[in-house]
């Protein structure tokens, strides 16, 4: 897969994306990142990319013209079709189904937004899929793309090995999209606490159903809106 990320503040994606599972998919092959620096693609001569809003109101907002020219020469660098996303909080809620489904596509084109926003028309143009990653306010989208990357690449097949899988994390099939149960290790005991003796006695279909047990009691608990 290939990730294109447009964004005003590239710097950003350094660590996260150089540390961890992201590095090591990226040194695997399975998976390219280019940063595209939008501000490089303004016509303006002082280098501005956003402007006063029309009809008045606090903030800035990013012109067309930058971000449409950044999008067009950042897909012509490969002949694969993106599917272009959004990052804002007007967009759909970011699952572990999309991500799913995002982690199947050879190549995502994610854009950051700053200050108030995008100018609409190059939304409009551009039809991109819309994703918030929550119901709040960010001061950009370079930490939603981070999230959004994150969540996509470690289900790209054979990014995590076999002890990491991610098969029974919460809200994925195979956890047939409960909430995770309790994990435990090492000791046995520790500050006077036990863990519970099921996850010791060797029976594995008794751990099975232990642990389906938690994942439903806790989504009951916490969220049951995922069991409707
Ligand atoms: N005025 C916008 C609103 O109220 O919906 C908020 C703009 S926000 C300060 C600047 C940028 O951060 C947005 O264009 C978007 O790219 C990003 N952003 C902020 N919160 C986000 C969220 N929850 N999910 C995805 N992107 C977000």
């Amino acid at each position: 897969m290939r990730i294109d990320v447009l964004t005003l503040f590239p710097e950003m994606f350094t660590p996260v994306l150089g540390s961890s599972i992201l590095k090591r998919a990226a040194e695997a092959k399975r998976v390219e990142y280019h940063l595209t620096d939008i501000r490089q693609y303004t016509t303006n001569k002082h280098g501005k990319v956003d402007d006063r809003p029309f009809g008045g109101g606090p903030g800035m907002v990013m012109n067309c013209q930058p971000l449409w020219d950044a999008v067009m020469a950042t897909e012509s660098e490969d002949t694969r079709q993106a599917t272009r996303i959004l990052l804002t909080p007007q967009g759909e809620p970011l699952t572990q189904k999309r991500a799913e489904n995002l982690a199947q596509q050879e190549r995502l084109l994610l854009i950051a937004g700053h200050y108030e926003g995008i100018d609409q028309r190059v939304i409009d143009r551009l039809e991109p899929l819309e994703i918030s990653i929550g119901d709040y306010v960010l001061s950009g989208g370079e930490l939603p793309a981070m999230v959004l990357i994150d969540s996509v690449v470690r289900l790209i097949p054979g990014v995590l090995g076999h002890d990491e899988s991610a098969i029974h994390d919460s809200f994925s099939p195979g956890a047939e999209r409960l909430l995770d149960h309790p994990h435990y290790t090492r000791p046995q005991e520790w500050d006077g606490r036990g863990v519970p003796d099921v996850l010791t006695s060797g029976d594995h279909a008794a751990v099975e159903t232990w642990r389906r047990e938690q994942r439903e009691k806790l989504t009951q608990q916490r969220r049951p809106d995922l069991l409707e």
